[in-house]
């Protein structure tokens, strides 16, 4: 006689079952979408060996071996740690962190976000929650990781200062900026009888645009840092992420309200309620205060 599967136990660690019920499907942990090219050998070989030679990419950038037999998926899982290989989660807990590849190879990045994900991985993956809980990091507005649709969203943000005396007036700047937050000022009582452009904070959407695009490099960086955006889901009720903060400096205060985050939703989630959800029953006001001023979180 076989011995029992314990579904809990294996569904915790990504070895989801599928509706062929003696098959399971092996879903591994990645951070960010990256692994190496040995690592993809690996992968490839285990996936002929013990599945039907076929590898999913699910739309979190997770890898999956499908069809692999319950009685080896022991196996498979022992030849893949050696690889540096870990299986992934499933289930009511925290899932891999995606993230875009950030100022690490892409012209918009602002923020490094290669680090940023790795830091959370290794903080919270596979932490119990109400619910599912997803983590991700973009590098900037332009979004790619949809920080947005995911329970904690972290996204690379800056805020623009305009140099008059590199300006040559080619008014670039106030066409490309996605939200019109540019505007040119015609102002001939001022001294230099050059026209002005002033910057809408409240229009701003914090992206690298005008600061990469100005040909003069009249729009330079005066702040740096992340928008935070909390309580974003997909599926059957879907519900963007709130901000929370914009613009954080610090990468511990980041980590901070990261931290304070999950704690409220592990204290007050009700089971199988997203932490968006969450948020909507309580009510924004009260979840902002007490993660942004409550000594508890
Ligand atoms: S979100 Fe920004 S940094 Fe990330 S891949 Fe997209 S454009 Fe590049
Ligand atoms: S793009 Fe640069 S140089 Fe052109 S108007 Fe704007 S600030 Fe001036
Ligand atoms: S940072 Fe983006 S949104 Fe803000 S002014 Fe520049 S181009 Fe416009």
């Amino acid at each position: 006689m076989e011995p029992e599967i314990d579904l809990a136990a294996f569904k915790k660690i990504g070895m989801i079952q599928q509706k062929q019920k003696e098959y399971f499907a092996m879903r591994l942990r990645t951070v960010g979408g990256d692994l190496t090219a040995p690592q993809l050998k690996k992968i490839s070989e285990i996936a002929e060996k013990y599945g039907k030679g076929e590898v999913h990419l699910s739309t979190r950038q997770g890898l999956e071996i499908h069809n692999v037999h319950h009685t080896n998926l022991e196996k498979a899982r022992l030849e893949l740690e050696p690889a540096g290989i870990y299986m992934g989660a499933c289930g009511p807990r925290v899932r891999i962190v995606v993230a875009c590849p950030g100022e690490a190879t892409c012209r918009w990045g602002i923020i490094d976000t290669k680090i940023l994900a790795a830091e959370l991985d290794k903080k919270y993956f596979r932490e119990d929650t109400p619910h599912k809980f997803k983590l991700s990091v973009t590098g900037c507005p332009h979004n790619c990781a949809k920080a947005t649709e995911n329970d904690i969203g972290v996204m690379g943000a800056l805020l623009p200062r305009w140099i008059a005396s590199f300006c040559n007036d080619c008014q670039l700047c106030v066409n490309i900026c996605p939200t019109k937050a540019i505007e040119r000022l015609e102002d001939k009582t001022a001294k230099t009888k050059k026209p002005g452009y002033i910057l809408r904070k409240k229009k701003c959407i914090n992206c690298s645009i005008c600061t990469l695009s100005c040909p003069a490099n009249s729009w330079v960086i005066a702040i740096k840092g992340y928008n935070l955006f909390i309580g974003g889901t997909m599926g059957k009720i879907p519900r963007l992420g709130t901000i929370l903060k914009k613009l954080i400096t610090s990468k511990e205060e980041l980590h901070a309200l990261i931290e304070k985050s999950l704690r409220y939703y592990q204290r007050e989630g009700r089971k199988k309620e997203r932490f968006g959800h969450m948020i909507d029953r309580i009510g924004w006001v009260k979840v902002k205060e007490e993660l942004l001023h409550g000594k508890q979180g």
